[in-house]
C-alpha cells in the first residue's frame, strides 16, 4: 500500500546518502573551513550496513517507492558500493536504481558498477575551464578526470548519462553555455541548477543564484533551444531542447520556481534519519527501531506515521521566518 501525505503527495523516489564523507570540498556544499581536518565525520559503527539499507529499501518499496538514488557525501568513497548496487537490485518491485557521483573515482569503478546492476548515472561536473573547475571542488580535480569517468561510464553501458552543474554567479555562470555545447549531440543530458540555501555553511545570498530563465536565454542565445514537456508527475527538472533535435538540457529551479506539489522524495541520511524535506531540520530515526529488533511491521507503521503527516514545501514558503532555523547539510543527505 503506498503511502500519501498530507498534501496528497506519495511516497514514490528515496535518496540514499551512504556516506557524509568526501574527496571534494565543493565551495558550495563542503567548505574546508568547515569541514577540515577536525570536522567529526560519522563512525563506521554509527553507518547504516548494506543490510540494514536493503532491508529499509524493500519496506519502503512495499509502501510506494519506485526509484532509489544512492548519494552522499560522495558515494562512490564508501567501500564496495557496488555490494550494495547487487543487494538492491534484488528489491521486488523497485523500477530504477541510480547513482549520483562526482565523478573522480567513476574510472576505477564504472565497470563493476554496471556489472552489479546500476542502470544509470548522474555525474556532477559544474565547469569545464580547468581553473574555475578546480577553485569549485577546492581540491584541484581538473574536469578530464571526471570527463574520463564520464566516459567510462558510457563505455561500461550505463544509459542514460546526466550531467549536474550547479550555478554561481560571479564564479561559474559565463562557462555554463561551452558545458551545454559539449555535451551537445552526445545524448549526455546536463541539468543546471540554481545554487541551493542548503545547510548552514555554504553562505548561500540571493545574489548567488542565476535563475533558470537567465541560463536559458544565455544558452538560447547561442544554442535556441525550446521548452519540451515533462516526462513524468514529480520530473525535478524542467526540459529544454535543442531546434535542431540534438537532444535536450534540464534546470533545476528550486529556487525560482519550486516544485513542492509534486515533491514526493524521502531521504535516508547514512545514519539511518530519514528527512521528508530537503531543508528539514529534522530526521526520523530508523536506526534505532532496526537495531532493537522491530519487525518490517513495526518499521511499515514507523514510516506511515512519519509520511502521512509530512507537510513540508520549504521551497515555496522561504522568507525570513525559515531562514534562521538549524538545517541539515546537503553533504549529509546528498541533494
Ligand atoms: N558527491 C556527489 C556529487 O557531487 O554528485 C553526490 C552528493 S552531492 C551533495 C549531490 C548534488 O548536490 C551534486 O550535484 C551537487 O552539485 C549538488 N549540490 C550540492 N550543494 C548544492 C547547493 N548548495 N545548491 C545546489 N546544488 C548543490
Ligand atoms: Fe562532495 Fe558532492 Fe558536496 Fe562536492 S557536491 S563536496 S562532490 S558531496
Ligand atoms: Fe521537496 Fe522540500 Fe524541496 Fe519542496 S523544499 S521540493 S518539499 S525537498
Amino acid at each position: 500500500m503506498a503511502f500519501v501525505d498530507a498534501l496528497g503527495r506519495p511516497l514514490r523516489d528515496l535518496r540514499i546518502s551512504v556516506t557524509d564523507r568526501c574527496n571534494f570540498r565543493c565551495t558550495y556544499c563542503m567548505p574546508r573551513e568547515v569541514f577540515g581536518p577536525d570536522y567529526q565525520f560519522l563512525q563506521r559503527t554509527e553507518l547504516l550496513t548494506y543490510e540494514e539499507i536493503g532491508r529499509l529499501a524493500r519496506i519502503f518499496v512495499e509502501h510506494g517507492v519506485e526509484k532509489i538514488r544512492l548519494t552522499g557525501g560522495e558515494p562512490l568513497v564508501r567501500r564496495d558500493l557496488h555490494q550494495l548496487i547487487a543487494l538492491l537490485r534484488e528489491t521486488p518491485g523497485l523500477k530504477d536504481l541510480t547513482l549520483t557521483t562526482n565523478g573522480s573515482l567513476l574510472r576505477a569503478q564504472a565497470q563493476r558498477l554496471r556489472d552489479a546492476g546500476l542502470q544509470r548515472i548522474t555525474v556532477s561536473l559544474d565547469s569545464l575551464d580547468e581553473a574555475i573547475f578546480k577553485s569549485m571542488n577546492d581540491v584541484g580535480v581538473p574536469p578530464s578526470v571526471v570527463l574520463d569517468g564520464i566516459e567510462a561510464a558510457r563505455a561500461a553501458g550505463l544509459a542514460p548519462i546526466k550531467v549536474n552543474a550547479v550555478v554561481k554567479r560571479g564564479v561559474n555562470d559565463d562557462t555554463i553555455v561551452d558545458l551545454a555545447r559539449h555535451f551537445k549531440g552526445t545524448g549526455i543530458i546536463v541539468r543546471f541548477i540554481e545554487f541551493m540555501d542548503v545547510g548552514a555553511t555554504n553562505g548561500w545570498q540571493m545574489r548567488h543564484v542565476v535563475p533558470a530563465h537567465e541560463i536559458v536565454a544565455r544558452i538560447n542565445a547561442e544554442l535556441p533551444i525550446e521548452p519540451a514537456e515533462p516526462n513524468y508527475r514529480g520530473e525535478v527538472a524542467r526540459r529544454w531542447r535543442y531546434r535542431d533535435g540534438s537532444g535536450e538540457i534540464g534546470l533545476i529551479t528550486s529556487i525560482t520556481e519550486p516544485f513542492c506539489g509534486d515533491c514526493t522524495r524521502a531521504r535516508l541520511s547514512p545514519e539511518g534519519e530519514l528527512y521528508t524535506c530537503l531543508f528539514g531540520n529534522r530526521g526520523h530515526d530508523f536506526r534505532s527501531l532496526l537495531r532493537d529488533g522491530a519487525s518490517d511491521d513495526e518499521i511499515s507503521t514507523f514510516l506511515g506515521s512519519v509520511w502521512r503527516v509530512r507537510n513540508d514545501r520549504y521551497s515555496e514558503i522561504r522568507s525570513e521566518h525559515t531562514a534562521g532555523l538549524r538545517k541539515v547539510e546537503m553533504s549529509h543527505i546528498g541533494g
